[in-house]
Formats: C-alpha cells, sequence, structure tokens
C-alpha cells in the first residue's frame, strides 16, 4: 500500500479530517460503512488525490505498514463494530486512532483488547467542530507513547496551531496512557458547558439591568478584547447581534430557552461524583441544561412560585456592567481550577503521567473553550507544581482583585431573583476552599451522633466517640471495637 494515513468515517468529521491530512501533504486513504459517501467525498474533492475503497480489506491493503488508521465514527457501538471488524484484517503493529467522542472507560477497554492482538490503539480527544476538523483542530492523543512515536507528528501537523515563545506550536501533545485523552477531552467540554452557563449568566444580568440584545453583544465584543478573550465570548457578541429575519426581533429571543446536551458534561459530572472531587460549578452548568429542559417542572413551578422578577436595579449601568464582567473572569477561572483537578485527581488514580500545562497549552486554539486565560493557566502550571489553580500566584491576585466585584454580583442577582446556580457556586467553592474551619465539623458530629461514625479531634491523635445514648462521655473509638 502507499497511503500514508487512513480515515474511516466520511461524516462531516471524518470527510474534513482526511481533507485536513491530504491538505498537509499526506496520501490518504478513506473509507465509509455505506460507499456512497466515500464516493461522494473523493469526486467532491479531488484536490485532495484519496485514495477511496469500497472494501475494508481494500483499505487496509492500500496503507503503508505499519499502518495508521483513523476512526471517525458515531460514537458507541459504531465504534466498536468499526474495531471488529478491522482487527482480523490488521497486522502485529498496527495503529488504530478513535477519533470520536468516546467515553473513555471505553478507551480504556478498547486500548486492552487491542493490545492482546498486538496493535497498538490511541484514544485521541478532538475538539473543534467540523470548521477544526478541516482547518486546525484540538487533538488530545492517549495511548502508548509508542504508538504517540508513529502518529504524534502526524496528527501534530493537522493540529490547530499558536503562536507560542519559540515560533508555532501545535495544539496536540501526549497526553498519557490509555483513556487519558479522552479523559481529557471530557473534561474540556465539562468546562465548555460552565463557561457557557457563566455566559448566560452574566447575559441574563445584563439584560436585568435594562440593555438590550444589540447592547450586550456590543458588551460582550468589548469584554473580547481583554482579560475574557475567547471564543465562547466572541460568538456570543454574534449571537446577540443576530436579528430574526421573520419578527425582527432578536434571533436569541424566538429561540426556544432549553438547551440540549450530548453527554460529556454529564460524564465529566458523574466521574468527579466517583472520584469525590468537587467540581460543582461544572456539575450547575449541567443541571441548568437538565433543568432548561424540564417543561413539567417549569411550568408548575413558575405557576405556584413568586420572587422577584429579575430586574436588576442598577445606578451606574457602566460600573455594572464591569461588576458583571469581574464575576463571569473569576467563575471561569474557578470552573478551569475545578476540570484541572479533576484532570490531577484522575491520572494519579487511573496512573496517568499528564502534564497539566501541557493540557492548557494545547486547548489555547482550534478548539472550543480557546481563550486567552489559558496563556496564563499554562504559564502557572509549567512555573510550579500546583496542587489547584487557584494558588497559583497570578489567578490568586485576579481572583482578590475580582471579589468585591464578584460578590456585589452574586448578591444583587439574589435580590432580583435573578438564577446564577453557575456564579454563586463559583463563588461558593472560592469561600470553601480557602476557609481555615468548614461546617464539616458538625456533619460529622451528626453522624457520630446517630451513626457511630466517630470523629478525630484537632488536639490529639485517635478516633473518638461520644456516647450520646449514654451519659455523653467521650470514648477512645479504637477501645471501643
Ligand atoms: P456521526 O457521529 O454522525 O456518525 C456517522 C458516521 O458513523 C458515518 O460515517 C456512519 O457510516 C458511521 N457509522 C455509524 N454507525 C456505524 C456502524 N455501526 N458501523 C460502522 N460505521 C458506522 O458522524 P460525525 O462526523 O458527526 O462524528 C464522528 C465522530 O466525531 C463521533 O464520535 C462524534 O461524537 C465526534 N464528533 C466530534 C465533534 C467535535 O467537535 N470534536 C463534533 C461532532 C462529532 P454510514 O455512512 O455507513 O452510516
Amino acid at each position: 500500500g502507499s497511503a500514508q494515513i487512513g480515515v474511516i468515517g466520511m461524516a462531516v468529521m471524518g470527510s474534513n479530517l482526511a481533507r485536513n491530512f491530504a491538505n498537509h501533504g499526506y496520501r490518504t486513504a478513506i473509507y465509509n460503512r455505506t460507499w456512497a459517501k466515500t464516493e461522494a467525498v473523493a469526486k467532491d474533492h479531488p484536490e485532495a488525490n484519496f485514495i477511496a475503497s469500497e472494501d475494508l480489506g481494500e483499505f487496509v491493503d492500500s496503507l503503508e505498514k505499519p499502518r495508521r488508521i483513523v476512526i471517525m465514527v458515531k460514537a458507541g457501538a459504531g465504534t466498536d463494530a468499526t474495531i471488529d471488524a478491522l482487527i482480523p484484517l490488521l497486522e502485529p503493529g498496527d495503529i488504530v486512532v478513535d477519533g470520536g467522542n468516546a467515553f473513555f472507560q471505553d478507551t480504556r477497554r478498547r486500548e486492552e483488547k487491542l493490545r492482546a492482538h498486538d496493535l497498538h490503539f490511541v484514544g485521541a480527544g478532538i475538539s473543534g467542530g467540523e470548521t477544526g476538523a478541516l482547518e486546525g483542530p484540538s487533538i488530545m492523543p492517549g495511548g502508548s507513547p509508542h504508538s504517540y512515536e508513529y502518529v504524534g507528528k502526524m496528527l501534530e501537523d493537522i493540529s490547530a496551531k499558536v503562536d507560542g515563545p519559540n515560533g508555532e506550536e501545535p495544539c496536540c501533545t501526549y497526553i498519557g496512557t490509555d483513556g487519558a485523552g479522552h479523559f481529557v477531552k471530557m473534561v474540556h467540554n465539562g468546562i465548555e458547558y460552565a463557561d457557557m452557563q457563566f455566559i448566560g449568566e452574566a447575559y441574563d444580568l445584563l439584560k436585568g439591568a435594562g440593555l438590550s440584545a444589540a447592547e450586550a453583544a456590543d458588551v460582550f465584543a468589548q469584554w473580547n478584547t481583554g482579560d475574557l478573550d475567547s471564543y465562547l465570548i466572541e460568538i456570543t457578541s454574534e449571537v446577540l447581534r443576530q436579528t430574526d429575519a421573520e419578527t425582527g426581533k432578536p434571533l436569541v429571543d424566538v429561540i426556544v430557552d432549553a438547551a440540549g446536551m450530548k453527554g460529556t458534561g454529564t460524564w465529566t459530572v458523574q466521574e468527579a461524583l466517583n472520584l469525590g472531587v468537587p467540581a460543582a460549578a461544572i456539575a450547575e452548568a449541567v443541571f441548568a441544561r437538565a433543568a432548561s429542559s424540564s417543561p413539567e417542572l417549569r411550568k408548575a413551578a413558575e405557576a405556584a412560585l413568586t420572587g422577584p422578577d429579575g430586574v436588576v436595579e442598577v445606578e451606574d449601568r457602566a460600573a455594572f456592567v464591569e461588576d458583571v464582567r469581574q464575576a463571569l473572569w473569576a467563575s471561569k477561572v474557578i470552573a478551569y481550577a475545578q476540570g484541572l483537578h479533576l484532570i490531577k485527581v484522575a491520572a494519579k488514580d487511573y496512573g496517568w503521567d499528564i502534564d497539566v500545562a501541557a493540557v492548557a497549552r494545547i486547548w489555547r486554539a482550534g478548539c472550543i473553550i480557546r481563550a486567552k486565560l489559558l496563556d496564563r493557566i499554562a504559564n502557572e502550571y509549567a512555573a510550579g507544581n500546583l496542587e489547584t489553580l487557584l494558588e497559583a500566584p497570578s489567578i490568586a491576585s485576579g481572583l482578590a482583585e475580582s471579589n468585591p466585584a464578584w460578590r456585589r454580583v452574586v448578591a444583587k442577582a439574589t435580590l432580583a431573583g435573578v438564577p446564577i446556580p453557575g456564579f454563586s457556586s463559583a463563588l461558593s467553592y472560592y469561600d470553601l476552599v480557602r476557609a481555615p474551619r468548614t461546617n464539616a465539623a458538625l456533619t460529622q458530629g451528626l453522624r457520630d451522633f446517630f451513626g457511630s461514625h466517630t470523629y478525630r479531634r484537632v488536639d490529639k491523635e485517635g478516633t473518638f466517640h461520644t456516647v450520646w445514648s449514654g451519659d455523653r462521655s467521650e470514648v477512645n473509638a479504637e477501645d471501643t471495637h
């Protein structure tokens, strides 16, 4: 065979990725379960000079050895079916890359399965949507370091590029073994959910203070020139500026207020719960989408409940807008801190050697959460081994500066009845993790009362229990068992 890379799956993502490889000078083979799609892609893009095969065996034969194959099919059963069809056709040393949105535990299972056949499996998280796939996505590959030697350069070539101190840097780096890449992609999406929730809350507050959608669009465009500079802020301004052709109203006012989701945000929160990592701001974003898509709940509650109507009393509009900007920035930092902490804990648990600074670096372009803030985050993680992003000097001082504005916004929103589950949860996390002592002491006392769950003391070693049902004296718990 003469093709350097093969792509399976000729829907929008796979065909764009194949064109991206071809644009970078790689001879590219393409295959799709349904031949008509492969045929159409080859016909529509003669410049790519694809080697198109109708038969999977022919496709495999068209590749140089060791073969490099990227699967870009429907995640889940589609990926398993494709892998099962490939295994008997491949030879030891061949490398299979799954670029779909796989759940990382599936990736771990698949990696183990292919390893048993002496095949290499790379679970590569890919972010950037269809444009990214064609023009340069952010790529998060996990798998054996050996397999990265074979496909790393190609993936780096087709990835997004960002200007760094050492010139152009690819938004693709080796993440870690087995499911590490898909785990990091999952957390990327969790942070994306939180980012979008915060943006929604900021817009609600601006609206509550009397700004029209077009005025809010101007505010977001302005914010995009500073610390908040990011893809999501940029497109928020575009969406808010859009006028509906049919009604003449702002488009945002005619879109049904029910947000969909495809599962990666939920996975992030489930994994945070499994690992015992507090990621409440991300969870609030997932729950807010769930609430938005619960019409029965909302209908019943709207009919029964009263409260302020979301109008925010503002004396100085410019000052309030600046407060909201700072609350948005601070909350965003918290979501990144929670997501990166989740990655750190998971790495320990699953045995991945993940360089968090490198993760932040490859998120700087190509992906949905690309943001100026990631430069600072990458530098801070590179400078020292951080337990949490929040301890990084420039981050801590930024949060200290934003503190008064952040608190004013949460207080104002609460008094005005503007729902801000993201902002308030992020602020509570800030206060919770910095507190020298928390209410968990009382919780532990209650647990000891009703369940003899024992407690430790601040002033001496050991485990203790108070005899609540008797004379309420304290006993050394070890002695009672
Ligand atoms: P789809 O998720 O719509 O999947 C369609 C493709 O999967 C077709 O090529 C289809 O073949 C193939 N397929 C489905 N079931 C099977 C099966 N049982 N056996 C073999 N092939 C099957 O395509 P997309 O291009 O939208 O997405 C591809 C992957 O990329 C998905 O995992 C998706 O989650 C991910 N994705 C990532 C995005 C990102 O921004 N990173 C954005 C969108 C998707 P056929 O033509 O024969 O039906």
